[in-house]
């Protein structure tokens, strides 16, 4: 009887001690989990597509295991389907970034810039058969009225906080563009870097390869929308 009772003892000791070690266990990792910051960096390039500049990046983007956002022009595309089939092949998002890129039109009223988003997306849409969910305002900037519009339409926006100076600095050379995309990402755990791939950047082209390498040696996570 004594022998059976210090059995039953033995064994309640035993599971406390697993659940004990267990909880502990769950507890000592908790820390590690919460205090990790993860930095993550999103490529976005607007304005495209184009032939050569859009497939060299996609060459560079492909050759490092790097997934990138497109924001589409959609009469850009015209010609240049395979660019745009390629770009959804290779894992990469496709967004909208209009129909025209022409301000005086997307802008000059709500009406008009329903119908560019339209078809913009109905282009991507047609050639790919993906619907785009995210959009980037050509020029930026913040529009109450067409923010209200996306958002029935169910897009998410998209704004930047770096910039490589593809089209803020004149005939800037690779090596300018990766010194600014440094520079203007810094520390952020978070980067949102604008990129251009229309046919006048092949520069950007030339910067990707060193401006991947940056973000790869600083351990960033290359995330698309
Ligand atoms: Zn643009």
């Amino acid at each position: 009887m004594q022998k059976r009772w210090i059995t039953a003892v033995i064994f309640c000791l035993a599971v406390i001690l697993i659940l004990a070690a267990h909880l502990c266990g769950r507890t000592m990792a908790m820390p590690a989990f919460t205090f990790a910051e993860e930095k993550e960096v999103y490529l976005t390039f607007d304005d495209g597509p184009s032939t050569k500049v859009t497939g060299s990046i996609l060459d560079t983007l492909q050759e490092k295991h790097v997934k990138a956002t497109f924001f589409i022009v959609g009469e850009r595309v015209s010609g240049r389907e395979e660019v745009l089939r390629r770009i959804v092949a290779e894992g990469h998002t496709v967004g909208v970034h209009s129909e025209t890129h022409r301000y005086d039109l997307i802008y000059s009223s709500d009406e008009a810039f329903r119908e560019d988003v339209t078809a913009c997306a109905g282009v991507i849409e047609r050639c790919t058969g993906v619907f785009p969910h995210v959009y980037r305002f050509p020029g930026g900037g913040r529009h109450p009225s067409k923010e209200a519009i996306l958002k029935e339409l169910g897009y998410e926006i998209v704004w930047w906080n770096a910039v490589c100076g593809d089209e803020e600095i004149p005939n800037a050379d690779a090596e300018t563009l990766v010194t600014t995309a440094l520079s203007t990402a810094a520390n952020r755990a978070h980067v949102v870097l604008l990129l251009h791939d229309s046919a006048s950047h092949m520069a950007t082209a030339e910067a990707l390869p060193a401006i991947i390498d940056h973000f790869l040696e600083n351990h960033y996570t290359f995330k698309t929308f």
